[in-house]
């Protein structure tokens, strides 16, 4: 079968590669691949910045935004059958406290595998295994969405992480602020918004590259009670902490560049202390909040028709993968089509 497949720590390494069909062990699912979405961390694993082989391979199938059909599955309590259309969640547990509970988004050690990243081997090929504890059910009518249900299992567990915080006191957030407008970024203000929240959202990434200074200065858009920041620019996430009202709340889900921008940490902290307010960091997403995003990908289905449809600027066939690779400035979504 094919695979699209690239050697971690060498840049622009993304091939295709030919490989025997992979074979499900245990409490293993084999999958047929329809669609793969490409990210903002496949094409960072591609530049030789981030990824991890498997052990005692020297390639990775690259690929963690996956739909694809249940091909084999051993009978199970989970409810997967064949003929399923199903989406696996990214990241496998180890045994620490978190892990064992279903929780390995929150995993304390960093021993966790991600597929396609991290020490398991992603699904952008013709065939794929997953555990199949880690499958989601699609339902048909929301299939041709599904493959954006990973990066929207992210932006669900800012928001909802960002609301459990909160709970802390009464809090009734108005204004939310989303930096950054690529695909997560996008998903997080579709999914404020259905929340009833009044969004504004900052594009700050112009041709691939994250720049300091955009053409309205941040500072100039009144302030928020929730601030998620997407664009990874540190310069901006160090902006976003003084648009924050009081009992606000900032999230970062960005990967920040070591020593880009400097700020008075004594102004900062003060701040966070006279005004209550709160700022964490949130990455992945374990099943249940890949559950609530398809909850919530059929609500913004039903109010705002069309709308999740437009962020697919690009769909390519396995063979022209690279062109998934080397997104135009104007790119949203890229999306690999292994089946119709
Ligand atoms: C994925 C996450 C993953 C993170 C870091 C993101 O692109 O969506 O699931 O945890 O990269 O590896
Ligand atoms: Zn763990």
């Amino acid at each position: 079968m094919k695979a699209v497949a690239v050697t971690p720590g060498k840049t622009g390494s993304v091939r295709i590669i030919d490989l025997p069909k992979p074979n499900p062990t245990g409490a293993q699912a084999l999958l047929r691949i329809d669609k793969i979405g490409i990210d903002g961390t496949d094409l960072e694993i591609n530049q030789g910045a981030y990824g991890e082989a498997p052990s005692g391979s020297d390639y990775l199938i690259s690929g963690h935004e996956c739909l694809a059909t249940v091909e084999e599955v051993p009978k199970n309590s989970a409810g997967i059958e064949k003929g399923d259309l199903v989406v696996p969640t990214v990241r496998r547990p180890d045994d620490c406290l978190n892990c064992r509970n279903g929780e390995s988004d929150m995993c304390l050690t960093g021993q966790y595998k991600e597929h396609g990243i991290k020490g398991l081997h992603g699904f952008c090929s013709e065939y794929s295994v997953s555990d199949l504890n880690f499958l989601v059910r699609i339902p048909e009518k929301l299939g041709h969405l599904a493959v954006l249900l990973e990066p929207m299992s992210v932006a669900e567990k800012a928001v909802l992480q960002s609301f459990k915080i909160q709970e802390r006191m009464i809090w009734k957030p108005k204004r939310a602020l989303v930096l950054g407008a690529g695909p997560l970024g996008l998903l997080t203000t579709i999914l404020l918004r259905t929340k009833g929240l009044d969004v504004t959202t900052i594009a700050t990434r112009l041709g691939g590259e994250y720049v300091n200074s955009i053409d309205q200065p941040i500072n100039s858009l009144g302030s928020f009670d929730l601030i998620l920041e997407e664009t990874g620019a540190a310069s901006i996430a160090a902006e976003a902490q003084a648009l924050l009202n009081p009992n606000g709340i900032l999230c970062f889900l960005g990967i920040y560049p070591a020593k880009e921008a400097s700020l008075d940490i004594g102004h900062l902290y003060t701040d966070i202390v006279l005004g209550n307010k709160t700022t964490f960091g949130s990455v992945n997403a374990n099943i249940r909040y890949f559950v609530r995003g398809l909850e919530d990908i059929a609500i913004v289905q039903q109010r705002f028709r069309g709308v999740l449809e437009s962020l697919f600027t690009k769909v390519v066939p396995p063979s022209e993968f690279l062109r998934a690779y080397n997104p135009s400035k104007d790119e949203i979504k890229s999306v690999i089509e292994f089946r119709a």
